[in-house]
């Protein structure tokens, strides 16, 4: 009944009364109402008081009735334990949630008569107990296990009584996992001496998870260093605080499992920052490891604020470890997180991309656009890199041009390689401003760590290695694989035996002969080299000079081929043998070097061979790798007087417009037009036409690889000028081709 019913009922029930009074006492003063009026009204007046008295307590009751009934079903219905109880702590209700974890009964608690000795913690004389919120309870239940709960209390006042009601949560589970988190913390730091005794234990905090759930564990003292109040934080909470660069590391520790925990049982540590409690990145030190207990298996460990110590690090470290040009990390940090990342990647079976990014042509956007600017593109190549690698990835400038990135494979076979293509877009875009001139490209190379490569330091080689193959091209992407390997494997053994070789004298001079076809005789030799192991093995140049082209070699190589058929040829001709041209191959590695030039004249002046002597063969694709240069480097080689024959014409590119250009004195025909002279009319008319159309520049010819005599006879009638091939002589070592020369000298090899 609510109160405004109330105050009318009452008002009814006084006013009635008064009227039943004044009726009963009427006759007295006022004539004419009769004694029988009188106690007809007086009754009628009483009755409509205990009447509407009776009315309203009937209401009250009913109410109370149905109050009850609705807080009866409330509490029943909810998932919490309630225990309702009344100021003298006799028991009135307990709902079935409390009746199903602790095994009593009302009666139980009635028995036991007071509440107090089941919910020991609660007291209802201590008036903070129901106003304070979280009160941890243990409770004995019926068969005598401890159950952990909070109880929260609340007062209600119906229809003047005093009812507590207690709504009490289990916590016997959390509380369990709290327990074993502690003891495998402490365990944890007993077994860790070192840093128990060293360290003051409030400063070290406590993270835990269990495998399998999203949930840290953190201490209070850890809750206090972060500023957060919650002993279960979700795993995507901390990590969002960590600081970006950090969560490659966070994320590894993240993905250790069931798995992981015979392989990662020993003490693990990492080094992150997080977002702390005063809104600034402090460093922590975190070391945990993976342990099995009965329910399960538990990662985490001990962690401790070493923002101090960094701040004093971080000077050195920003010394040691920082690019100055861009401000990212340098190859020494990049070695020592790479490093890491390579062993965290061993342990816990995960994988890592290790690219190399080369920014292609650089030296001649700093030739063109200075060194200062030079500088510039790099800082925003940098700029560029650290956007596109944001989240699991770590980026360094490793050295020159060359920058490096860790990417962590997220099962996306495309992931990387889709990175890499957005870097090299965007550093495509660079080209604005004051490099609007130029192209801005990069290339990579890429190897997947640890699959690849069996170290740290090999995966950095094989990355440079895919990035090397590359070679001229420009914006390429390439993957390391073990057939490249094995083939530098093989290189590698070849080019340390090589160098020696040449150390031990055993690289040596064959010389074939060079015939002129108008009146057969003699004309010249082409030196071609031979190693001659210590065995007598005689191995071909085609099986090293490849190799000894992909490094230094080759120029100490050429220089001794150089020197050495000069100083033959002047010797031969000291001793009286016809003055013959010498022939002399060269590599593209060997023409583009600049001071080759200088070593040429040295060489002639030091042998003191007159240069019409000499002949320079070179290839036609090495001419086209770089046209204006080549021209300019013939004419030069020219006006020294020395010879310039393009060999194998009729490979490759083929071109007659370039015999226009290059200023050659002599074109060597490839032994490939030579070999179908005799059953092919189509290549005798190619061959006829590059003779005439070389003999209207003034422009020598000479075919190679003649093995028949009819051979000579179509390039004879042709109008070929000059032939070399076995049909007139093997190439021999130089006992030999001196023997050779004396018996031709003046005679006609041809009939
Ligand atoms: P090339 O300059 O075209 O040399 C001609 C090659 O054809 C030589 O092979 C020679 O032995 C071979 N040959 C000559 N006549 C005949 C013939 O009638 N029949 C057949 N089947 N082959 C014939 P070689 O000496 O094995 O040299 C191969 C290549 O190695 C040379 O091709 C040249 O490009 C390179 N080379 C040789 N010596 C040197 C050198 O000292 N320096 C450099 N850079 N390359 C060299
Ligand atoms: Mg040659
Ligand atoms: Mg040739």
């Amino acid at each position: 009944m609510n109160i405004r019913n109330r105050i009318v009922s009452v008002l009814i029930v006084t006013v009635s009364l008064l009227l039943a009074a004044f009726c009963y006492t009427a006759p007295r003063y006022i004539d004419g109402f009769s004694e029988a009026l009188s106690f007809l009204t007086t009754i009628a007046f009483l009755v409509i008081a205990v009447g509407y008295l009776v009315v309203m307590l009937l209401r009250s009751r009913s109410a109370y009735d149905k109050n009850e009934e609705i807080l009866t079903h409330l509490l029943q219905s909810v998932g919490a334990m309630v225990v309702m109880w009344d100021k003298n702590r006799n028991c009135i209700s307990v709902n079935e949630t409390f009746t199903n974890i602790t095994g009593l009964t009302i009666e139980d608690l009635r028995e036991r008569k007071s509440i107090n000795r089941i919910v020991s913690g609660l007291d209802a004389s201590d008036k903070k107990n129901i106003t304070k919120k979280d009160i941890s309870v243990d409770i004995v239940a019926k068969d005598g296990t401890h159950i952990q709960s909070v109880w929260n209390t609340s007062l209600i006042k119906s229809e003047g009584k005093k009812v507590y009601v207690s709504v009490g949560m289990d916590t016997t589970k959390d509380y369990e996992m709290q327990r074993k988190l502690y003891s495998f913390s402490r365990e944890l730091a007993e077994t860790e001496n070192r840093y128990t005794l060293s360290m003051e234990l409030s400063e070290i905090g406590v993270m835990l998870k269990k495998c399998g759930n999203d949930n840290f564990y953190i201490s209070e003292q850890f809750q206090t260093m972060i500023g957060i109040s919650n002993d279960f934080v979700p795993v995507a909470t901390i990590r969002e605080r960590v600081h970006p660069n950090d969560r490659v590391v966070f994320d590894t520790y993240c993905s250790l499992d069931e798995s992981n925990a015979k392989t990662h049982s020993k003490v693990s540590s990492i080094e992150i920052r997080i977002l702390s409690a005063d809104d600034t990145y402090h460093w922590y030190l975190f070391r945990y490891k993976v342990s099995e207990h009965t329910d399960g298996v538990m990662i985490g460990g001990a962690i401790l604020d070493i923002t101090k110590d960094k701040t004093k690090d971080a000077l050195i470290e920003e010394m040691a470890y920082v690019d100055d040009v861009t401000g990212i990390s340098n190859r020494n940090k990049f070695m020592m997180i790479g490093q890491e990342t390579y062993d965290c990647s061993v342990e816990l079976g995960c994988a890592y991309w290790l690219v190399i990014l080369d920014i292609d042509n650089f030296h001649i956007i700093n030739d063109t656009c200075g060194y200062k600017n030079g500088n510039i593109l790099l800082k925003s190549v940098a700029q560029v890199l650290l956007k596109n690698s944001q989240g699991s990835s770590f980026v360094a400038r490793i050295g020159g041009d060359n920058f490096a990135i860790l990417i962590k494979d997220d099962g996306d076979a495309n992931h990387h390689v889709e990175i890499i293509k957005k870097i090299q877009e965007e550093i495509g875009g660079l080209a604005t401003g004051m490099f609007a001139t130029q192209t801005i490209t990069c290339s990579a190379g890429y190897c997947r760590m640890p699959e690849d490569a069996p170290s740290f330091d090999k995966a950095i080689d094989y990355a440079e290695f895919a990035l090397s193959l590359s070679d001229d091209a420009r914006g390429t992407i390439m993957r390391y694989n073990r057939k490249m390997h094995d083939s530098i494997i093989a290189g590698n053994a070849i080019e340390n035996e090589l160098a020696k070789a040449l150390e031990n004298n055993e690289l040596v001079l064959y010389y074939q002969p060079k015939i002129n076809l108008s009146n057969g005789e003699i004309f010249g030799m082409e030196a071609l080299i031979r190693w001659v192991k210590p065995n007598g093995q005689v191995v071909p140049p085609n099986m090293f000079i490849p190799v000894a082209e992909k490094s230094l070699l080759i120029t100490k190589i050429s220089r001794f081929v150089l020197r050495e058929a000069c100083r033959q040829n002047k010797e031969w001709q000291d001793k009286g043998l016809p003055k013959i041209t010498v022939s002399v191959n060269l590599t593209s590695t060997d023409f583009y070097q600049s001071d080759v030039l200088e070593e040429m004249k040295k060489i002639l002046s030091e042998t003191g061979l007159e240069p019409s002597c000499l002949e320079i063969e070179l290839t036609e694709s090495l001419a086209l790798k770089d046209i204006d240069q080549a021209v300019y480097q013939m004419n030069e080689i020219k006006k020294l007087g020395v010879k310039l024959a393009m060999d194998d014409f009729g490979t490759g590119y083929s071109s007659l417009s370039y015999i226009q250009v290059l200023p050659i004195t002599l074109l060597k025909l490839d032994r490939s037009f030579v070999m179908y002279l005799e059953d092919d009319e189509v290549s005798r008319e190619i061959v006829s036409a590059v003779i005439r159309i070389a003999k209207s520049k003034q422009i020598e010819t000479i075919a190679e690889g003649i093995e028949t005599q009819s051979q000579v006879e179509i390039l004879k009638n042709s109008g070929c000028d000059h032939a070399q091939g076995f049909f007139f002589g093997k190439p021999m070592p130089a006992d030999e081709f001196e023997k050779f020369v004396r018996e031709h000298a003046g005679k006609k090899m041809i009939v």
